[in-house]
């Protein structure tokens, strides 16, 4: 005891560490200088993040949440509408459609991947749904060939929260430029991190963007004078010093990508088909913001885990229509959402991991795990 955990389950400090040369001249220039919000840290990397994901504009807003929100309120979906959204994802996903006065509709997922599928969207639209919003969870693309053929066919709007998914591809187009919009979150544990909470909306709709622009800037218009308000927005920007972080950790992320690529494929031949992980599809690029396994007793292995010092997480513990301020949305069961939610077991994966550590922690998942299975666990 007392040791601290031999493998967190991520470390931010050494993301951190290594850029920090890089950032804190500027960060101190920016500071000293006195020019705090937007300016031209955020208008760099709004363009660098739009070149990355490859679409035409990308909007700096204060987190990935609002990202959502705006984008929704931008295209004018409200009250009376339904948007449609996988159970299993992060509850910010649904509070953006609530909070925009929709209605959200739960979709069930792929029981391999833990994605929408095109089928278990057409169960859920109705006259009433205005969009489709596909999470990207774990860092994974669902097929958005499938999705959008489905959206178009229905002339509903096709929106990505992909959070969870920086530089990751469907068919070698990444994500965040298949759908009308792409969300983005920069919380300090995604794939790429702030040192605080960030988000951005990509989009080739130059309108949109400018309407989602505006609705984060209390509704100004841009170039109009400073106190006219078009629109009723909110206060919703990137800071000029998190935009500073972003640029700098930016012309990292196809290095620490592909440490996360190299890691999860080390898990994968590691466990060795003994422990079943969540699949990753032939034509995605996963970037592995999260490496999922599931677990028939995912609780006692996940508790014999940590007493070896391994760090684990859940993503997620409850699906979205059983968490009590979403139950009234829910309609029937989710089968293969509400299964997975019980076995489901997030390892330790950060870019500066070893691969001793992923061997640890596969070695100690394999052992533990391989205990519950048909034998009795030692009682404890
Ligand atoms: C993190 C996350 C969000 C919300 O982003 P914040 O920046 O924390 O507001 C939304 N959706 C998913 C899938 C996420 O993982």
């Amino acid at each position: 005891m007392g040791e601290g955990p031999r493998v967190p389950f991520t470390d931010l400090g050494a993301m951190a560490r290594q850029v920090w040369p890089e950032i804190s001249g500027e960060l101190s220039d920016t500071v000293l200088g006195g020019s705090y919000i937007g300016g031209s840290p955020v208008a760099a990397f709004e363009r660098e993040w739009a070149a990355y994901c490859g679409a035409g504009h990308a909007v700096g807003v204060a987190n990935g949440t609002d990202a959502l929100l705006l984008t929704l309120e931008a295209l004018g979906i409200g009250t009376g509408d339904e948007v449609v959204l996988p159970a299993n994802t992060f509850i910010a996903t649904a509070e953006a459609v609530v909070r925009s006065g929709a209605v959200p509709r739960f979709a069930d997922v792929d029981d391999a991947t833990l994605l929408l599928t095109p089928g278990a969207v057409e169960e859920v639209l109705s006259p009433r749904t205005r969009a489709v919003i596909a999470v990207h969870l774990y860092g994974q693309l669902p097929d958005m060939v499938a999705l959008r053929e489905v959206t178009d066919r229905a002339g509903v709007l096709l929106i990505e929260d992909a959070a969870q998914a920086h530089g990751a591809r469907w068919q070698g187009r990444s994500a965040g430029s298949w759908g009308v919009a792409g969300c983005f979150s920069f919380y300090p544990a995604k794939n790429l991190g702030a040192f605080g909470d960030a988000g951005a909306v990509v989009t080739d709709d130059a309108a949109l963007a400018g309407r989602i622009r505006s609705l984060g800037n209390h509704g100004r218009a841009s170039g109009a004078v400073h106190h006219q308000h078009d629109l009723l927005g909110t206060n919703s920007r990137l800071d000029a010093l998190q935009a500073i972080a972003l640029r700098v950790k930016l012309r990292r992320m196809d290095e620490w990508t592909a440490a996360r690529v190299r890691l999860a494929e080390r898990y994968r031949v590691a466990l060795g088909g003994r422990v079943r992980l969540v699949a990753w599809a032939p034509e995605a690029d996963h970037v592995h913001h999260l490496v999922v396994v599931r677990i028939g007793d995912r609780d006692r292995v996940r508790r014999e885990l940590a007493e070896r010092g391994v760090q684990t997480g859940v993503h997620y513990p409850v699906p979205c229509h059983r968490q009590p301020p979403l139950r009234r949305y829910a309609r029937g069961p989710l089968p293969v959402a509400e299964r997975a939610a019980g076995e489901i077991l997030s390892l330790p994966i950060f870019p500066h991991m070893t691969a001793e550590q992923v061997d640890a922690v596969a070695a100690a998942l394999l052992e533990i795990a391989g205990r519950g299975v048909g034998a009795d666990a030692p009682a404890r």
